[in-house]
Parts: C-alpha cells; structure tokens; sequence
C-alpha cells in the first residue's frame, strides 16, 4: 500500500490534482481515518492509473480525455499480459514434435485464408499425441484436427484453442495381400502412388483430391462415383481421454460427405485399414491418367479454393444449378465463382473468410431464387 505522499513523490503530481481526481470518481483510494485527519492508501493498481492519466494531463488533454486515454491504454496492457500469460501457459506443452504460437491459419489450408490459431501442434508420435489431448482436457482448450486442409474455410477471428496436424508417426502405410494400413496422416496421393506400385487397386479415382487419409475418412471423399467408404474395412481412433477404439465400417455411419466422426470432433483417426485388390500395374496407371486428365480439365487447380463448396441436390449437381442462377464469375473482394467449376470458389489473392462467405449466401439466394433449392455447403467452417 501507498501513502499521498508516496504517489506525490513518486509521480511529481500536484496534490489538487490528486484530490480533483479523487473527486470526480476516476481513482478510488482508501479512506483511512487517522487522528482527526483522513488520509489515503492506494494500491498498485490506483498509482498505475494515477501515472497513466498524470501522463496525458501533463501533456495538456482535459480531465475527461485524458481518463479515457489512459483506461484505454491500461486495458490494452493487461490484454497484452493476459495473451502473454497465455502463450507462456501454452508453451508449457512439450513435445516432440513442432508446437507454434499464433500460427496463421493460411499456411495450413489450400483456401490459404484464416487468422491465427493460438497454438498449433505437430505431435510426432503417439505419445506426442497423448500429451497434447491430455494437456487439452486438463486446460479445457478446444482443440481442432486437421488433414490438409482442403475442405476447411477457417475464419478470420482465428482459432481460439489448439489446431493438431499429424506428424512423422502417422505417415506409415503397410500392405499384406489384399489388406493395406495406412496412417492418418498419409496424403491419398501417397498411397496411390504406394498401392500402384505394388499392382493393388480400388482407390484411383480419388486422385488429384489433395487430403490426407483422416480427411478422407472424415468427409467420405469420393470422385467418379467411388468414395473411399467402399474400400474401408476399419479405422482405429484415439479418444480424447487416451482411449483407443477400434470402429468397423457400419459403426462410422458412412455417408455423402460426411461420417460419424463430424458429430464427434474429439476423436482423432489414426490409421485405416483398407481391402484393395490385385490388378495390373499398367491398367491401374492408364486409369490413374484418365482421371487425372478429367480433373485439370474440369477443376480449377492452379487456384486457392477448398473443392467443391456446395452438396449436390439429387437430381441435379451444384454447379449445374449455380451457373443456370447466373453465379459464373460472380466476385465478392477476392472471392470468386470459378469461371471453370461453377461450385468451386477461388481466392484470386487476399480474400476473406468473410468475403467467402458473403458470396456462399449470395450464391445460395440466386439458387433459391430461381430453383426453389436450398443448397447446402459441404466446407466446414471453423
Ligand atoms: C482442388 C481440390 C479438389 C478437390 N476434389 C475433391 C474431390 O474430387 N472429391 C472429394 O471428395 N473432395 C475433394 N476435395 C476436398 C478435399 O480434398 C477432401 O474432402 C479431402 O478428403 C479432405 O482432406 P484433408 O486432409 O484436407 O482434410 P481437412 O480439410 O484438413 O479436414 C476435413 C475434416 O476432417 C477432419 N480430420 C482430418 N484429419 C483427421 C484426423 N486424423 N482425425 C480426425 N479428424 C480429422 C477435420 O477435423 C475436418 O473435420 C478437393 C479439394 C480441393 C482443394
């Protein structure tokens, strides 16, 4: 506790000044009756206001501003130390792996937009893995897992709590006859290339789509008519109490787009069984061809965007709908209707996630409008 004398000593504050303060309700110190005088103790917390307002008045602001100035500035402060705490909380995760503070969500998603998230992780392994859901729980921090990134539109707030992309451990792919384990963290591209090296075939026409395994699993991902629920015989899952389940293919609730993991968003996949079978090595790479010659000519590739934004109504296909609503090119900020898919969305450069977002509900209003069909995305929005 301070004393009058310590805060006029200290901050070379005129004592009607002090009162005047005092009076107009801006600090309240301690009344401590002394004798038949009154005198004042103030904390630390009143003479880092007093200074704060004390700076501003000496620079000539009225009363008025220059309380406001100084609350404003004090504030700001402690949401600095808060954050500062909050990032030293959180590197108290130690790991193998990479563990980022303040990691922007661009550099993680194919739609390259997104704020920052306030820790991102890399567990290297599963005792990586364990510590980092242990450390969630414990600290009740949302945490978010990630493949590639490329069905994801992450907003601009950020990600308040943890974003999880598997590292190292999760990148293994192992194959006995007919049967191949393959880890979360496997790009599709990878086991494709794997499996038709070894003449197994079954997952070809998903080339081209840029996720990961988890990501495959989690939203069904499906080309030509095939999805990867048909080649899928099990996945095996950790919990977020460090639990392993190990579910069968009628207990993921396979379906378009989707699977029982997008209800369940603490589960994290760790490996996937597939049954793929034998074929010759040639055929499966002229097929291989095909589909990929299908998807340059059909997908805008060299572009930023998340695949296909919006799920098919039966009968009809999205994009049919979209560009019959007159949406071809439509353009909000840097968000804009691929002039080559019509249900594709590209950021031509620094769109936001408030941009895209934009031009979803206009998109959807055109649609309604002229269809009478309400569309509905099929990108995850974080
Ligand atoms: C150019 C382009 C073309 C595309 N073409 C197609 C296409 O033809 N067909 C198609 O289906 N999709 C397509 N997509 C969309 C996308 O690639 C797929 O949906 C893909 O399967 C998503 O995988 P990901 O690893 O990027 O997952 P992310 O987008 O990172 O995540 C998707 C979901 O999976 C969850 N997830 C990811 N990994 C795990 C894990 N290990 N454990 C738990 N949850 C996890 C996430 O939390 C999220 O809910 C395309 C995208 C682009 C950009």
């Amino acid at each position: 506790m301070m004393q009058t004398s310590d805060i006029l000593e200290k901050l070379d504050i005129p004592r009607h000044k002090l009162y005047y303060l005092e009076q107009k309700g801006y600090i309240h110190p301690k009344r401590v009756p002394r004798g038949d005088l009154e005198a004042r103790e103030f904390t630390e917390e009143d003479f880092k206001k007093i200074q704060a307002i004390w700076k501003y008045l000496k620079r000539g602001f009225k009363h008025k501003i220059a309380y406001r100035k100084a609350t404003e500035e004090l504030n700001k402060l402690a949401k600095e130390k808060k954050e500062t705490m909050q990032i030293k909380e959180n590197q108290q995760l130690k790991i193998k792996g990479r563990v980022v503070v303040g990691q922007s969500m661009k550099e993680l998603t194919s739609m390259k937009i997104g704020g920052k998230t306030d820790l991102f992780v890399v567990p290297q392994d599963l005792d990586d893995l364990k510590l980092v859901l242990s450390f969630c729980r414990e600290k009740d921090i949302p945490f978010f897992v990630i493949g590639n990134g490329t069905k994801l539109l992450m907003r601009d707030e950020g990600f308040k709590g943890v974003i999880v992309k598997l590292g190292e451990h999760f990148k293994s792919i192992k194959n006995e006859g007919k049967r191949t384990r393959v880890g979360a963290g496997v790009n599709l591209s990878t086991l494709i290339d794997f499996t038709t090296e070894r003449g197994f075939s079954g997952i070809e026409s998903l080339s081209g789509v840029p996720g990961t395994i988890g990501g495959a699993i989690v939203r069904n991902a499906s080309a030509f008519g095939e999805d990867i629920s048909q080649r899928v015989l099990s996945v095996k899952v950790l919990d977020k109490d460090n639990n392993y389940l190990t579910l069968s293919k009628k207990d993921i609730g396979f379906d378009y787009r989707s699977s029982v993991f997008l209800d369940n968003k603490d589960w994290v996949i760790i490996e996937a069984e597939l049954e793929l079978w034998p074929r010759k090595k040639e055929e499966i790479v002229l097929r291989l061809e095909e589909i990929r010659r299908k998807k340059v000519l059909s997908q805008p590739i060299s572009f930023a965007s998340a695949g296909c934004i919006f799920k098919n109504p039966p009968p009809y296909s999205a994009g049919f709908l979209i560009q019959e609503a007159g949406c071809l090119g439509m353009k909000i900020g840097d968000a804009q209707v691929s002039l080559q898919h019509a249900n594709f969305i590209i950021n031509k450069g620094n769109a936001t996630a408030r941009d895209v977002l934009r031009l979803i509900q206009e998109i959807k209003r055109k649609v309604k409008d002229k269809f009478n069909i309400s569309l509905e995305p099929e990108l995850e929005i974080v």
